[in-house]
């Protein structure tokens, strides 16, 4: 069970995330204090830390970025305020993962949170998975229903914009662009030929057109 340290001084705010993340099967912690937040968030003991900025004793910002030099890597979602563009770019130059703006929505809370617990899960891993493939970063490989397959480096380079975006179109001058940099010549055929490669390897029915628009992952 994934366990959540929630930094909210607003009694109001913090019960209803706490009780949403409860019922969607988190752990979770409250602290109302900036600087409690940051001894708690050191501890090893969460593994995504909810931050808003305005707290007692350290700011959220300064609770960031004290937590940055020591654990670079924890999942940091910060709470702003207001929609205040300031705020959310400070947020991000001192490392959050994510913000999301007051007053939010529990569903969108929880789809982010979600997402920057799976990103943490595959860093950790160093596997992209989707249904019966994988995608292994650190080997280069990839696996169809448990068998290793060789991709060569600019196969895997396609895949792995595909691993990262499942289920999402993606048009062929993003993965043009992505793949093969900007110096491509978009009238070329280089793309239609390296997912004829893929699917020869992965399978005919893991990339699929998406007639005028792009590829899938499915
Ligand atoms: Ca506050």
């Amino acid at each position: 069970m994934s366990n959540i340290l929630v930094a909210e001084d607003e009694p109001r705010i913090s019960h209803f995330v706490e009780r949403g993340l409860r019922s969607a099967g988190y752990a979770c912690t409250v602290t109302p204090d900036g600087a409690e937040a940051l001894v708690d968030a050191q501890s090893g003991a969460f593994d995504l830390v909810l931050l808003d900025v305005g707290l007692p004793s350290l700011d959220g910002f300064e609770v960031l970025r004290r937590l940055r030099a020591t654990h670079p890597s924890i999942p940091v979602i910060m709470l702003t305020a207001r929609n205040s563009v300031e705020d959310t770019v400070l947020g991000l130059d001192s490392g959050a993962s994510d913000y999301l703006a007051k007053p939010f929505k529990f569903d969108e809370l929880l789809a982010r949170i979600r997402l920057r617990l799976r990103d943490r899960e595959q860093t950790a891993s160093g596997t992209l998975a989707h249904g019966q493939l994988s995608l292994d970063s650190r080997t280069r490989r990839a696996q169809v229903a448990g068998v290793e397959v060789d991709l060569s480096t600019r196969e895997f380079a396609l895949a792995e914009e595909f691993f990262k975006n499942p289920e999402q179109v993606l048009s062929r001058e993003q993965l043009l662009s992505r793949v093969w940099g900007y110096d491509f010549d978009p009238g070329s055929n280089v793309l239609d030929v390296y997912i004829r490669y893929l699917r020869n390897k992965l399978g005919n029915e893991a990339i699929e057109t998406v007639r005028g628009m792009g590829y899938r992952l499915r």
